[in-house]
């Protein structure tokens, strides 16, 4: 048998290769701004079209290639950041692998034009699918410009499989303030679609993430700095009460690489936990210095995931740091701390009570109230059946007993008295206890067949969905124009996605404009949601839970944000409800369609069977 192995071409092999390297659009754009970093440049323009597809551009004013090197550099492992093994233990470069432009070049068509300092003339190769076309002098400023256009041409799977345009688009723009944050020596813009969407000149760290962020966090954070041994820490972290649902403003940065580190997440939330809400995340900006022989980069080919040799000193050292940093600010909050600005205000007003969404009451709403018909009050609602089969036998039951208390009144105390000649519902509330709470979680009533538990937080988030989804259905909108419009500014990423989505979302009743940049305004609510609970963290929710709702697939678009603004305006775990609230949700929850599961198909409540308690009485 003829001999069967033979070596891939190269340009197979970078294919392969930039499958690992370059997922999305995002990782170009990532590796050429580290490359611009790397030559040392002081200024650094990405430039992108159509969400990178079309064109991504970086230009930098860095150090320049020679022409040979303009040419060498999309050769597979061909690098000017180490020459031997040993240089793998002290690299202070962000690349070193030389294969993302091998890869990149692979899979797309590149232009590269590159001067160095003292070269009058510069150099321009082209490159598609990693065959160079031309190579020609040119005339360029000093430093290099890689443009990268259409991406995975060549490899039509790959390119299907990117999202639409405003996901990319956040992935870009997510790398690039990654970049962006651990590098504030550099001034950097952003073009997408030939508009300038950032521009951020030398500075610090403080100025470099309002820059990004916008200015009001610069009255948001507090500074860390911790310097040992092993480690040095230096940073911001953000005050308690600006803590998020999600986790998005996290960044670590070990020797000015953005990495993801789960473990060391872990730390500064614990330092966090007993500040804020158990479901809401710090953000912060912390950059760890040690030696890079500390840390293996090379776990991970888009080296985002790192791995210490000393993890557990590092966890407890970082807790430390930021709960001193955190002591620090408490004891001494500033006159800093205490002036916002005036855009602050409208998105964070102090005066505006930070409650707990509440729900809707009925007071006159009982459940067990018999019409003239002799039907229950839920009789008229979809799913009489579902509550009848819980409840029949105890009305009679309820009746007689709250009977009986009206004779012996001072058997219940003078509060609990029911007067004579109130009405029935009256003297169940004021007689007999149907409804408590545990453990400011759980809802517990007695049912015929023993005791249900309801989970109050996803009872509602099921009574909200199916009304903001039915009123979307019937086309019938109910919305309340604020008396303040509130503006809301997101981070870009969230903004496109928010603009994709406007137009559905104001289709359940909101009215939500855009106001320019990542500006929206919100005029109107829908009907269900109070007032008095409404701030620009809403969209940030209900974006967040949107987002969420995206890793299932088939979940329509309508019930996405149905689903969403459910979740975020729901009551939460944690909230102390009366008697009448929790009689109400519970009365609602019945007319669901569902009442069973959340929206998110969990479920909402369990019966407690007099069997089963008996058995566990044996
Ligand atoms: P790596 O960064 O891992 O070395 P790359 O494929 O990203 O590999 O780049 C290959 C080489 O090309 C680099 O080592 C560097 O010498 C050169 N290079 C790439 N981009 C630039 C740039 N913007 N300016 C100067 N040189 C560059
Ligand atoms: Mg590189």
């Amino acid at each position: 048998m003829s001999d069967i192995i033979k070596l891939l071409p190269d340009s197979v092999a970078n294919q392969i290769a930039a499958g690992e390297v370059i997922q999305r659009p995002a990782s170009v754009v990532k590796e050429l701004l580290e490359n611009s970093i790397d030559a040392g440049a002081t200024q650094i323009n990405l430039i992108i079209k159509d969400g990178g597809k079309t064109l991504i551009q970086v230009t930098d004013n860095g150090g320049g290639m020679s022409e040979t090197d303009a040419r060498m550099c999309f050769e597979r492992h061909a690098t000017s950041k180490i020459e031997n093994a040993s240089d793998l233990f002290k690299i202070k470069t962000m690349g070193f692998r030389g294969e993302a432009l091998a890869s990149i070049a692979s899979i797309s068509i590149v232009e590269l034009k590159s001067r160095l300092k003292d070269s009058e003339l510069g150099t321009e190769v082209v490159v598609k699918g990693s065959v160079v076309k031309s190579q020609n002098p040119c005339q360029c400023p000093q430093g290099t410009t890689i443009a990268v256009k259409n991406l995975f041409y060549n490899t039509p799977a790959r390119r299907n499989f990117l999202k639409s345009e405003n996901v990319e688009k956040s992935h870009i723009f997510n790398e690039f303030i990654r970049v962006a944050l651990a590098n504030q020596n550099i001034g950097f813009k952003y073009y997408y679609d030939n508009k300038l969407q950032l521009q951020v000149d030398p500075s610090n760290l403080k100025q470099r993430i309002s820059g990004i962020f916008g200015n009001t966090y610069n009255q948001r954070l507090i500074p860390v700095e911790e310097k040992t041994d092993i480690i040095s820490i230096s940073g911001f972290v953000l005050k308690p009460e600006f803590a998020r649902k999600q986790k998005r403003e996290q960044f670590f940065f070990i020797n000015n690489r953005f990495v993801k580190a789960p473990y060391l997440n872990h730390s500064v939330e614990n330092a966090f936990s007993e500040l804020i809400p158990e479901d809401a995340h710090p953000s912060f900006f912390l950059f760890l210095h040690t030696d890079p022989s500390m840390i293996d980069v090379n776990v991970h080919p888009t080296k985002t995931e790192i791995k210490f040799q000393n993890e557990s000193a590092i966890y407890k050292i970082l807790l430390s740091s930021v709960k001193r940093a955190l002591g620090r600010f408490n004891i001494s909050p500033s006159l800093d701390f205490e002036r916002e600005t005036a855009f602050d205000d409208i998105l964070f007003d102090k005066n505006r009570p930070v409650s707990p969404p509440t729900i809707d009451i009925d007071p006159d709403y009982n459940p067990f109230k018999t019409d003239k018909s002799g039907n229950t009050f839920l009789s008229n609602r979809k799913n009489e059946q579902k509550w009848e089969n819980l409840y029949p036998g105890m009305k009679e039951a309820d009746i007689k007993s709250s009977a009986d208390k009206q004779e012996h009144p001072d058997l219940f105390g003078k509060e609990q008295q029911a007067q004579p000649g109130e009405n029935f519902s009256k003297a169940t509330y004021a007689g007999e206890k149907k409804f408590w709470q545990l453990n400011e979680r759980y809802i517990l009533t007695p049912v015929k067949s023993g005791l249900m538990f309801i989970d109050q937080q996803r009872a509602h988030e099921r009574i909200l969905y199916e009304k903001f989804l039915g009123r979307y259905e019937a086309q019938a909108p109910s919305s309340q124009q604020l008396l303040y419009p509130i503006k809301a500014e997101l981070i870009e990423s969230d903004a496109n996605i928010m603009k994709e989505i406007l137009q559905h979302i104001n289709n359940l009743g909101f009215d939500i404009s855009e106001f320019g940049g990542n500006t929206f305004v919100i005029n109107s609510v829908p009907a269900e949601i109070k007032e008095s609970e409404i701030t620009g963290h809403i969209i940030d929710d209900l974006i967040e839970n949107y987002k969420k709702n995206l890793s299932e697939p088939k979940l329509d678009i309508y019930k996405n944000i149905s689903r969403a603004l459910a979740k975020s305006q729901a009551i939460k775990h944690g909230k102390v409800l009366s008697e009448k609230e929790m009689n109400s949700i519970v009365g609602e929850l019945f007319t669901c369609s569902i009442p069973d599961l959340s929206p998110a198909n969990k479920p909402t409540l369990f019966i407690l069977t007099y069997d089963e308690l008996s058995d566990r009485f044996k």
